[in-house]
């Protein structure tokens, strides 16, 4: 299967606008599920030092990259760093942690898993990506689950735009006014959760869609995405529903089956508010 388009970030910097999302694949599964969606042709795989898995990825990175398949550049990889590690040194040494488990010279994209409020930290916690950035160890930074107030902090204090914000994004939760601040400042948005953690997939406008295109109910919820620009980056635990997942970019939704997914808005969240993490 063809690999994903890629999506130019505001530093040049390339990443498929689909990925292989990695929350709560179990450690010991990391390795054959990573390698299998290479194998498949995704070239973007997002995890986090949260999921415990960054070694499994990182073995099924370079064991494709030496078994000569591809060169590791053409490969795109996320890592995060999380809430307990926020402030300028922790984040540093969070860093070299996330690299060392992922036997890495390097990272495409580090970001801030979460903003954490209350706890104050987060603009120290950018500084310490600037830095990183700066001496050429991460080829973008970025943040997640910023809200827009999150947002304008940071841009009022940074010296490096960043080049992604990853949030919860599906047709029940669209982000519409993220999103057009996200366009007005030259950030990247990349849907986390992109099929409302399967749970979208039982709409019946959803089903309708599949429908009428001959698609499957996961394909439709992903095309409405990479129609309307963002990245995505499902989870899934099977070979067929990983090629699934990226078999989205041969067919096109029409304007009145994006009218009818766009409908489902509710504000409904399978995730945490990013205000009320910390
Ligand atoms: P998703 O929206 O990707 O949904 C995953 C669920 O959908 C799983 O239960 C999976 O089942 C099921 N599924 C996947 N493909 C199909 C298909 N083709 N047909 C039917 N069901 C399917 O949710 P996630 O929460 O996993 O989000 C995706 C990624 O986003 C994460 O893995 C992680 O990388 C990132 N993320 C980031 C967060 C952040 O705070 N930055 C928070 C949450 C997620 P099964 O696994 O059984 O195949």
């Amino acid at each position: 299967m063809d690999p994903a388009p890629k999506l130019t970030l505001n530093n040049g910097v390339l990443m498929d606008q689909a990925g292989y999302g990695t929350y709560k694949v179990p450690a010991q599964d990391a390795a054959p599920l990573v390698s299998t969606a290479l194998s498949l042709g995704y070239r973007h795989v997002d995890t986090a030092a949260l999921y415990g898995n960054e070694e499994g990825v990182g073995q099924a990175v370079r064991n494709f990259t030496d078994a000569g398949h591809i060169v590791r550049e053409d490969l795109f990889v996320t890592s995060k760093v999380w809430n307990t590690d926020h402030g300028y040194d922790a984040t540093l040494r969070a860093f070299d942690t996330s690299l060392q488990k992922l036997g890495f010279d390097y990272l495409d994209l580090y970001l801030i898993h979460w903003p954490c409020p209350e706890r104050g930290l987060y603009l120290d916690t950018y500084r310490a990506l600037e830095k990183l950035y700066s001496e050429g160890r991460i080829r973008a930074i970025g943040v997640s689950n910023f809200n827009r107030e999150h947002l304008e902090e940071l841009l009022d204090a940074a010296s490096v735009v960043p080049a992604v914000n990853q949030v919860e994004l599906h047709p029940w939760l669209p982000q519409r006014d993220l999103r057009s601040f996200h366009e007005a400042h030259g950030i990247r948005t990349v849907a986390w959760s992109p099929l409302g953690r399967g749970a979208v997939l039982a709409e019946p406008a959803v089903q309708e869609i599949a429908g009428e295109t001959g698609r499957t109910p996961a394909q439709v919820v992903l095309r409405w995405h990479v129609q309307a620009g963002h990245t995505v980056i499902p989870k899934a635990s099977t070979e067929e529903r990983m090629a699934e997942n990226l078999d989205i970019f041969s067919f096109e939704l029409s304007p009145e089956q994006v009218a009818a997914l766009d409908r489902l808005e509710s504000g409904r969240r399978t995730g945490s508010n990013p205000s009320e993490v910390n």
